[in-house]
């Protein structure tokens, strides 16, 4: 497949880059590294890519009063190696780690990883016109589902591709955007959308927007957090399931939780059910109240034809989350 030819801009600034941004057919270039694939797919033939290299606002990650700033176009692999996120914000720099391989995690960057598209086949596929692309069918319905969702289905079953956002959202994190309009702060548990929303996009994105950075606040004393991925290949592969759990404890009992999983819904799950049944607990009986957490955040899962594995997969998964994090030991997880 032949590329189109297509403009390629360099602004200065961000309001430059949300100007640019706002013709038609422009696209924002971060690593390039999803953004590219397509094009040589021939999934997408934008007529312009702004880059997002020379903004400085993006860069870096910086301690805030309030927490921690994080510039979009922070590599994934300097977020993984970065050790004060390390300390303070385990979940992040594990999810960090766990994406795909070091050639990607060097290009790829946090904007980017939160803004890519879906991997559903039939939505990367050019020889297929499903309902992310202007088509009027999900082809992957009476395909094959493997590897679609289980929750937040409507019309398209995609799983949101991002492990950094299934962490971010699991830190109650804010996302700043930047556009024609000016910036705006949002949680990131907003910014992610259902195809009931919108089903061309699966963000709160508007026209001319970018991602300029992430926030995440302070942590309340005595928590921990920890990212566990099930994917089928060791290296470089998608979840197929994956849960991102942070906890805080004092005086024996949990007084905060979050958790968050992946590869079940076309947006970061937030399992709200099991972290209530959570909040309050003792943590003597460590295993029951994992069990029981486990099946409680994914009670509502209406599975598809071939991809009821995840139910048990998701449940196991919460479990192992929170014996980790309430014994402190690492725990041996599904691979596969
Ligand atoms: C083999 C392989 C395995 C992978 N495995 C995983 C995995 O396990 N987990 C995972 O999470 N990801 C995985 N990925 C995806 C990878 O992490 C992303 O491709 C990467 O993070 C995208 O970042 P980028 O900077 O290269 O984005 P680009 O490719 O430049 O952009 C991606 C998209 O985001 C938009 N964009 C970029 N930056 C911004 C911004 N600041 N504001 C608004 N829009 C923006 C672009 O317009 C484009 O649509 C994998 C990719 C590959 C190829």
């Amino acid at each position: 497949m032949s590329l189109r030819p297509f403009q390629y801009l360099e602004p200065d600034s961000l309001e430059e880059a949300a100007s640019l941004l706002s013709k038609d057919g422009a696209r924002a270039l971060a690593g390039g590294s999803d953004l590219l694939s397509e094009m040589k797919e021939g999934v997408i033939a934008p007529q312009a890519l702004v880059s997002l290299a020379g903004l400085e606002d993006l860069r870096g990650v910086e301690a805030t009063s309030d927490g921690v700033r994080i510039g979009a176009m922070s590599s994934l692999a300097s977020l993984a190696a970065n050790t004060e996120l390390q300390q303070r914000y385990r979940v992040l720099t594990e999810a960090a780690a766990g994406i795909a391989t070091p050639q990607i995690r060097n290009v790829g960057t946090l904007g980017g990883n939160l803004c890519q598209r879906p991997r559903c086949f039939y939505y990367r596929s050019p020889h297929t016109l499903c309902l992310k692309k202007g088509g009027d069918s999900c082809l992957a319905l009476p395909g094959n589902s493997k590897y679609l969702c289980i929750i937040g289905g409507e019309r398209c079953y995609i799983v949101h591709p991002s492990d950094m956002a299934v962490a971010l959202v699991a830190l109650d994190a804010d996302v700043e955007l930047c556009g024609p309009a000016g910036r705006r702060n949002i949680p990131l548990n907003e910014f992610f959308t259902g195809p009931g929303s919108n089903i061309r996009a699966e963000n709160a994105l508007q026209h001319g927007e970018v991602v300029a950075s992430v926030s995440l606040p302070l942590l309340p004393e005595g928590t921990n957090s920890t990212y566990l991925k099930a994917r089928e290949r060791e290296a470089g592969d998608f979840a197929l399931v994956s849960v991102a759990a942070v906890v805080a404890v004092a005086n024996g009992r949990i007084t905060w939780t979050r958790i968050v999983l992946g590869g079940v819904a076309p947006y970061p799950f937030r399992a709200t059910t099991a972290e209530e049944y959570l909040m309050g607990a003792a943590t003597v009986d460590v295993d029951t109240v994992a069990a029981e957490a486990g099946r409680r955040a994914i009670a509502g899962a209406t599975p598809l034809r071939d991809n009821a594995y995840k139910v048990d997969l998701a449940a196991n998964l919460v479990k192992l989350a929170i014996i980790s994090l309430l014994s402190g030991d690492d725990v041996e997880w599904p691979k596969s």
